[in-house]
């Protein structure tokens, strides 16, 4: 029978996978399970809502089968099965192909080459299969080859797939006596490295079992080889018993006396079948829920943190979070979508429902279990659903309160979930229009110029200088570049912290809060900043503007359309000149516009200052006053030079480079 191929990221999947480090290779029944598991919740909840009769809990099972002389460890299920062309789909391609593509990144995997070496160094440098639900494909980590015979409910004919690996699959009719799947593992041999053996061990296997999938829903049955003593009978074993029997009849047969065992054959259900939230916290390891979470959620990392929580009342429900220790792969994009997994007593109704959680807590994996709901539900009256939108609001509070806890007890952790998801919080505030920042404010973090690591608003209040009426901030691409803005240093040497946002997001969610604790904010590129001054400061800068008045008007006359007035500046220190905005647009939220689809044409209305106690306005001074028109050339400099501090791009470079030619030539005599 004609071969055929996997698709393209499947075969590289396929690569990685065979040739992982052998620690990794345990999962695949974990997966296996997991499968088999939401196969048969497929088929039970298509039961409860199209009322098929004849589909009774307690009927569905996951059966293990090991046969130790064909080598082979069979995963079965009575679930919804697959017909011909699902096992092609499913199996002949691997969905999550942006998963592969991320870790290839990751990895640096060569993209064309099959070269095993290659795969092997990326495997063991990302633990790709814990990564993304590799699911069945990990199977073949262990199997030379692997069957797959499924029958479909309410299907005739079942069909088989078959595959070796990576040189393609076959699919042929087959039968089975009912709906179902049944996955054969041929279980490699052993080899220096691997005792693949160990798979084919019913122990190992109940081991594995209880520690990956013990809260599977329903049964994991496999035949154990047990040993017993053999009841002994007939007369030689009258009046015997284990301590009197030797002594008692010295002349007994002696073999009757000495107790013989036997093997026998026992089916035994391996996992206890309770869902991990429905265990009592006290009882569930930090590491089940980590395994639970890997398992379900598909990251590869331990969560962060677990939030274990359930309510009794007039809407009951258990409820298991996550948060992930790192931003999931498409996190930012507008493809993700955010969402709890909802179960009605313990049957999932819906994968990802996303009415459980605010936008701003869309980091959050996890699930929510209610009895409460009723199991008929569509998506469209889940959005008007009383109890769901409860169960969201006590889960936000919940969630809140969590993250707060965390800020206080655990900084260190906290700081880690912020540089992850930080910017949804933002993203909240700004686009509740600054409903929401009563909710979001405290959970915040911003960069401090004076602590040199990340502060909260209300760490910044308290350590407010005296007569400091705002909260200062600044925007830029990193904090090294916000640290060398030029207005910067004249706040710094007043004692001033500023807050440095480096997200997209931050001014415009600054913006939309307008105030903490009755403090403004303010960007530290603002017009005017609003500092204290002496009367002294005040009648000297008087004097100046006076001096200067005819300067700044010849160098504004040459920006006329570039900048709407200049001026001295109050802020610079050692700068000769910086651009500041005026209304509503900064320069900073103008480059993040402009990267916008929408926001084109935004433009900043731009302030050009000059350093009154530099000595480049001195020098122009002189130059104006020889030869007033000279001044237009230099004010032309001065503003290219401004934009470029401010990361901002200038107008015509090539003249920037001409007149600084001129500049060096004329130096030079
Ligand atoms: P995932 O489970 O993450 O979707 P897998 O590669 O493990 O990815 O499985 C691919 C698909 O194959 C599943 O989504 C499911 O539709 C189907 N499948 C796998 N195992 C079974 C099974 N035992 N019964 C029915 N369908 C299955």
């Amino acid at each position: 029978m004609a071969k055929k191929q996997f698709k393209a990221e499947s075969k590289r999947l396929l690569d990685l996978m065979i040739n992982s480090i052998y620690t990794h290779k345990e999962i695949f029944l974990r997966e296996l399970i997991s499968n088999a598991s939401d196969a048969i919740d497929k088929l039970y909840y298509k039961g409860l809502t199209e009322k098929i009769s004849g589909l009774s809990k307690n009927d569905f099972y996951i059966k293990l089968t090991v046969d130790k002389a064909m080598r082979t460890l069979t995963v079965s299920d009575n679930g919804m099965g697959m017909t011909r062309e699902e096992l092609e789909d499913n199996l002949g391609t691997i969905a999550r192909s942006g998963s592969l593509s991320f870790s290839e990144n990751e990895a640096g995997y060569a993209a064309e080459g099959e070269d095993a070496k290659a795969a092997t160094k990326a495997a063991a440098k990302i633990d790709i299969i814990g990564q993304f639900g590799v699911g069945f494909y990990s199977a073949f980590m262990v199997s030379s080859e692997i069957r797959v015979t499924s029958r479909a409910f309410g299907a005739d004919t079942a069909y088989e797939w078959r595959s070796e690996g990576a040189d393609g699959y076959s699919v042929r009719e087959s039968a089975r006596p009912e709906n179902g799947t049944d996955i054969t593992l041929t279980i490699k041999e052993d080899d220096g490295e691997n005792k693949y053996g160990e798979f084919l061990d019913e122990y190992r296997i109940r081991n594995l079992i209880k520690r990956y999938s013990d809260y599977i829903r329903y049964p994991i049955k496999m035949d154990m080889e047990k040993t017993r003593a053999i009841p002994v009978s007939g007369e030689a074993a009258q009046g015997v018993d284990a301590e009197t029997g030797p002594e008692a009849g010295p002349d007994a047969n002696a073999d009757a006396a000495a107790p013989k065992y036997e093997t026998y054959i026992e089916e035994e259900t391996l996992n206890s079948m309770v869902p991990l939230w429905k265990r009592a916290k006290s009882k569930i390891t930090t590491e089940e829920y980590a395994d639970f979470y890997k398992d379900k959620f598909s990251d590869f990392e331990d969560p962060l943190k677990v939030i274990h929580t359930g309510v009794e009342g007039l809407v009951s429900y258990d409820a298991l979070l996550f948060l992930p220790a790192r931003t999931p792969f498409g996190y930012y994009s507008k493809d993700y979508e955010k969402g709890l997994q909802l179960y009605s007593s313990g049957v999932l109704i819906m994968e990802k429902c996303p009415d459980l959680l605010p936008d701003y807590f869309g980091f959050v994996k996890g699930l929510v279990d209610s009895q409460d709901l009723s199991l008929n539900i569509s998506r469209e009256m889940l959005q008007h659903d009383r109890q769901l939108k409860a169960i969201e609001q006590r889960l936000e509070k919940k969630i809140r309160s969590e993250l707060e806890k965390m800020l206080k007890d655990d900084r260190e952790n906290y700081e880690k979930f912020f540089a992850a998801f930080g910017a949804t919080l933002k993203y909240g505030v700004y686009e509740s229009y600054g409903a929401k920042k009563d909710i979001l404010k405290d959970l915040l973090l911003y960069y401090s110029s004076s602590e040199k690591k990340q502060a909260t608003l209300a760490e910044y209040v308290s350590r407010m200088e005296e007569g400091q009426k705002h909260i200062y901030y600044a925007a830029g691409d990193d904090i090294g570049r916000i640290d060398r803005l030029p207005q910067v240093e004249a706040l710094k040497d007043k004692g001033y912290e500023i807050l440095y946002g480096t997200d997209p997001v931050d001014e415009f969610a600054l913006k939309m809060m307008n105030e903490y604790d009755g403090k403004e904010f303010k960007n530290i590129s603002e017009d005017d900043l609003d500092i204290e001054e002496s009367d002294e400061d005040k009648k000297k800068a008087e004097r100046r503007e006076k001096k200067y008045h005819d300067l700044l008007d010849a160098i504004a006359g040459a920006l006329e359309g570039k900048v709407s007035s200049v001026r001295l500046s109050k802020r610079l220190k050692s700068h000769p000149v910086v651009l500041v905005s005026r209304g509503g647009i900064s320069l900073e939220m103008e480059k993040v516009l402009r990267q916008m689809p929408e926001g084109g044409d935004v433009r900043a209305e731009r302030v050009l200052e000059i350093n009154a106690g530099h000595k480049v306005l001195k020098a122009l001074q002189k130059i104006y006053e020889n030869d007033p028109k000279a001044v237009k050339e230099y004010a032309g400099l001065l503003y290219d030079q401004a934009l470029l501090i401010e990361g901002l791009p200038i107008e015509d470079p090539v003249h920037f480079a001409d007149s600084v030619c001129k500049l060096i030539e004329k130096t030079a005599g």
